[in-house]
């Protein structure tokens, strides 16, 4: 048995945090969508011989229009959800040891434990500062 581990969670509450990803999940997907429903209302009006490389330039721009945070929050949490499907989920993506329950419980979708996460931070201010 693991000695002084933090506190992990149990496979029994896969159900409670697969739900609570699942919505997360789903409300991003719609807010998404939206934007793309926004955005081709927009090109209603404009002339419809769009050529394609004009197409192509719009659909960037709509990708572009959904928040990048919002697009890694999905990422996360598709990346959750497949840690759910292998009983991985509440370990940490890089050291594989137990996130923590309070750690999990203020963001289900939370990928690394506190040091890893630390040192990935630090790692991009180094980057960032170059
Ligand atoms: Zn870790």
């Amino acid at each position: 048995m693991p000695r002084n581990k933090a506190e992990s969670i149990e496979k029994k509450q896969y159900p409670k945090f697969r739900k609570l990803l699942e919505e997360r999940k789903n409300t991003l997907l719609q807010h998404i969508e939206n934007v793309g429903a926004e955005l081709s209302y927009l090109d209603q009006s404009r002339p419809p011989e769009l050529s394609e490389e004009a197409q192509e330039e719009a659909a960037a721009i709509s990708l572009k229009a959904v928040d990048a945070r919002e697009r890694e929050e999905l990422e996360d949490i598709v990346l959750a959800i497949e840690k759910l499907d292998d009983k991985t989920y509440g370990t940490c993506d890089s050291c594989e040891e137990p996130i923590g329950l309070a750690r999990i419980n203020f963001l289900p979708s939370v990928r690394y434990c506190i040091s890893c996460q630390t040192k990935l931070e630090e790692r991009g201010k180094h980057q960032g500062s170059f």
